[in-house]
């Protein structure tokens, strides 16, 4: 081939390269794929718009979940988690990265919370047992034993050789009140490795969206109306957001029924670090927008633990964060600049200014 020849060739060569590229790009249609899994002990259901390989990407996300799960969960044996609590006061343990990043994400909302965010409250959690199958109201006494234990100064974390190490014989982590939140946030980053541009995963209180819906328009997330009656789910409020995460925490999700209907009193998921006992701040719901998914769920807990006054002080210091609190007596507070983009559903409660 002489030389004329071979240029053409080449450009032949690299004309046919980029029509099949635009082809792949531009050809091809966008498919609406919907999944719903059980991980992380509630539903995760995705709506992801992508190409063909939609489905092959929301499973690899589904897989880092279950990854994630079995670092974190307190109720898998091996878990980072379960080694964690099982060598309280005794040895620092080796631990994932995720853990780790997870584990000094709680410990930092710790500070930021003034202590009402704790991870170590877990002897206070096994205690009650909420979400285990026999769920009890303990004595004074046995929560004055427990709260001693409760103190999230006392976990060492070595950065350096990744160990996690607690204090005491007998503290405990639970990660149950952010690790969902850092698991959505990873769903975000394999979901957008593979080219996603549109997506809605819902984990049961925690939303995070990736963009706008294909039309351009924002989300729509739907608050759970917190008194709503089992298999009733409606919602009071409508959120719109594009790229970002819209968590909910509250005394609906889990608490005792049968002390519930006998007495009217209703003990939850959710403790007070201070007290050792469901927190109680007049308050049935909180909301919060954030950027990533991990702070908007320490911070819902958070702000339900600390009340509106000191909550949204912590959230106001925030960029980019914005909170609602619903009150037992169905008033919304919102923090600064909660206005655009929120559209209240249900009369029967109050905005109150
Ligand atoms: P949900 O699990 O319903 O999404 P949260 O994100 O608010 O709600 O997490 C609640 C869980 O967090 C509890 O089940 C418990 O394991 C843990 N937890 C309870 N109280 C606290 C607290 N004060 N600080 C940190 N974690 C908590
Ligand atoms: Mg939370």
């Amino acid at each position: 081939m002489n030389r004329y020849w071979k240029r053409l060739y080449s450009l032949f060569i690299i004309l046919l390269l980029v029509c099949s590229m635009l082809t792949a790009c531009t050809g091809e249609k966008i498919k609406k794929y919907q999944k719903d899994v059980f991980a992380l002990n509630t539903w995760l259901s995705f709506t992801v718009y992508g190409d063909r390989n939609g489905e092959r990407i929301i499973d690899t996300a589904i897989e880092r979940v279950r990854e994630i799960e079995n670092r974190m969960s307190i109720t898998i044996e091996d878990s980072d988690v379960s080694r964690i609590n099982s060598n309280a006061g005794k040895k620092p343990v080796k631990v994932n990265n995720d853990t780790l990043e997870v584990i000094e994400k709680g410990l930092e909302y710790g500070r930021i919370s003034h202590g009402a965010f704790d991870i170590t409250i877990y002897p206070i959690v096994k205690l009650w047992g909420i979400t285990s199958e026999h769920p009890k109201v303990p004595t004074e006494k046995e929560v004055q034993d427990k709260l001693s234990l409760v103190n999230y100064g006392g976990v060492i974390v070595d950065g350096h050789n990744n160990t996690v190490y607690l204090k005491k014989e007998g503290m405990g982590i639970d990660l149950g009140a952010i690790a969902k939140g850092y698991a959505a946030d990873e769903i975000v980053r394999v979901l957008k490795e593979g080219g996603i541009q549109h997506a809605l995963i819902n984990m049961g209180g925690n939303v995070i969206v990736i963009g706008g819906k294909p039309d351009g328009k924002p989300w729509r997330i739907g608050i759970q109306d917190p008194r709503a009656e089992e298999g009733h789910k409606s919602h009071i409020a409508i959120v719109e957001i594009m790229d970002g995460s819209v968590v909910s925490s509250g005394d609906y999700e889990r608490y005792i029924v049968e002390v519930y209907n006998k007495t009217g009193v209703r003990y939850h998921h959710i403790f007070d670090p201070n007290t050792g006992y469901p927190a109680d701040q007049g308050l049935m719901g909180t909301t919060v927008i954030a950027e990533h998914s991990i702070d908007a769920d320490a911070l819902s807990t958070a702000v339900f633990v600390m009340g509106i006054h000191e909550g949204f002080q912590i959230i106001d210091q925030m960029e980019n964060v914005k909170a609602l609190t619903i009150t037992k007596n169905k008033e919304i507070y919102t923090s600064q600049g909660f206005g655009e983009g929120f559209i209240l559903t249900d009369k029967e409660y109050k905005i109150v200014p």
